[in-house]
């Protein structure tokens, strides 16, 4: 296969002819099949006759690293373990707990390997990541697995779901819907070398969270487990019981009626190829399919285009000229509902549907894209200025959501001042920013019906 639209060597570096293995850097596309990066990383083991070695790392010290994020990315390891021994790879998972255990991991690994392949993933922490190992003597290569259409295919950043949408479109239709991961010739599963490793099993994890330096008061979701297995899980029963009527329960946060599939997209333990072909060759009306691709594929493309091409991405900045002038326009209104961060984030708001919502979000580390979008509006009243909701919102959402420090995180909140969006009635504090009311929105499922569940 053809993968070159989807790879970037990050330096000029030669390769390091004395290697041992290929080293495959997985950071972001948490799985063992369907999966570029792993695929272009066994294509380069096998042109030079090597083993290849895939490290998975977590530390102790991203941002918002919690007892939530590291439970479920630890959910996802034994089953790699398993998958990649099969295979005839040697894979690598370490918990980096604290201060006191070894460091720069990835760099002494590098020192025995013939080259790197990285993620290319376009925000959070793994742009910065790439950066530095690119400094590295040997050649390293990022692989674009994001998308269905590698984002190289868009040069430039799109305005909205409309100017996006027929590019991809264009695009769709010879693109594949299955990656096979091909054969690795040389294959050693237990090859020695200088790494510490972190065995895990499904027994052990909760004592291997407790003992790292993390924010330990973000509990595991109560809801939803990592690994590609449930993913898998989730999957299917999507596809055979909620998708024949997406287009009708997407919008209804009081029944269980879109996928829930963001936490696995998110951390890569499913890629978008697997989900689209499970949904394009399901028995269900083409609406529903197509309702459900929208998302999957424009919106979700949409926020990855704009992370790639938009260096300001985590900030209001990078709003559309009319949302900046419109909040120019209205930043000294007065603002009669200010409440404290400490209330919000509590769920301790006098606004009982917009509790329920962050409850939701408390407990089980998802917020139903509906009510998402009245939980980021009403923080914009309930702070002094736009900065101050925009970096509430950002905070409270990459802290709590298993999905959040996406591209869908940052376009999704700053959705709800402007972007991807167009200037609607004019109304204080918001301007011309789409505003939505708690009340309007209780009429339109059953609102009851989700506050008691959550
Ligand atoms: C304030 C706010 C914050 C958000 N934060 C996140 C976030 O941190 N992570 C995240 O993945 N999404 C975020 N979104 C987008 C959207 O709400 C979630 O993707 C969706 O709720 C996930 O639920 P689901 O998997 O059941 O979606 P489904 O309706 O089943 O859709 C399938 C997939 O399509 C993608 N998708 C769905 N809606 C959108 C959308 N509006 N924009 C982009 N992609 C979409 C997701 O990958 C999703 O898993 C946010 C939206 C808003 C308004």
């Amino acid at each position: 296969m053809d993968l070159s639209s989807r790879v970037t060597k990050l330096n000029q570096s030669k390769l390091n002819t004395k290697g041992r293995y290929v080293l495959y850097w997985m950071q972001m596309f948490k799985r063992a099949s369907h999966n570029y990066a792993l695929n272009f990383a066994i294509q380069m083991a096998n042109e030079r006759q090597l083993p290849l070695v895939v490290y998975e790392g977590l530390k102790f010290y991203y941002p918002w690293a919690n007892d939530r994020i590291h439970t479920f990315i630890l959910e996802g390891v034994a089953e790699k373990q398993a998958e990649f021994s099969e295979r005839g790879v040697r894979y690598i998972f370490y918990l980096q707990r604290n201060k006191r255990d070894p460091r720069n991991t990835v760099a002494k690994l590098a020192r025995e390997a013939a080259l790197v392949v990285t993620d290319d993933y376009p925000c959070f922490i793994i742009p910065e990541h790439n950066q530095r190992i690119a400094e590295l003597k040997l050649p390293v290569y990022a692989v674009d697995a994001n998308g269905m259409v590698p984002l190289s295919a868009l040069p430039k950043e799109e305005y909205a779901a409309y100017t996006i949408r027929p590019k991809l479109n264009r695009l769709l239709p010879d693109l594949p819907r299955t990656i096979v991961t091909p054969h690795l010739d040389v294959q050693k599963p237990t090859l020695d070398v200088e790494c510490p490793e972190t065995i895990v099993s499904p027994d052990n994890i909760a004592d291997l969270v407790s003992e790292c330096d993390i924010d330990h008061t973000v509990k595991p979701s109560n809801r939803y487990h990592g690994g590609t297995a449930a993913g898998r899980k989730r999957l299917t029963h999507f596809v055979r019981n909620i998708l024949p009527h997406y287009d009708k329960t997407r919008n209804d946060p009081s029944v269980d009626g879109s996928s829930r599939l963001s936490p696995y997209l998110h951390f890569g333990f499913l890629s978008i190829q697997e989900v689209v072909a499970a949904v394009e060759q399901a028995k269900a009306p083409n609406t529903a399919k197509d309702a459900f691709l929208e998302e999957a594929i424009v919106r979700r493309e949409l926020s990855f285009n704009f992370t790639r091409h938009n260096p300001d991405y985590d900030s209001l900045k990078s709003l559309p000229v009319w949302a900046l002038k419109t909040m120019r326009d209205h930043a000294d209104d007065p603002r009669p509902e200010l409440l404290d961060a400490e209330r919000i984030e509590a769920a301790d708001t006098y606004d009982e549907l917009w509790n329920a919502a962050q409850r939701e979000l408390l407990s089980t580390g998802l917020l139903h894209n509906y009510m998402r979008m009245l939980w980021g509006k009403r923080v914009i009243e309930w702070q002094r200025s736009y900065e101050m909701a925009f970096e509430l919102l950002v905070h409270l959402n990459n802290k709590y959501a298993l999905d959040g420090r996406d591209p869908n995180s940052y376009a999704g909140i700053l959705w709800c001042f402007g972007k991807h969006d167009r200037p609607w009635f004019e109304r204080e504090i918001f301007g011309t920013i789409r505003y939505m009311t708690s009340r309007s929105m209780a009429k339109k499922f059953n609102a009851r019906r989700y506050m008691g569940s959550v």
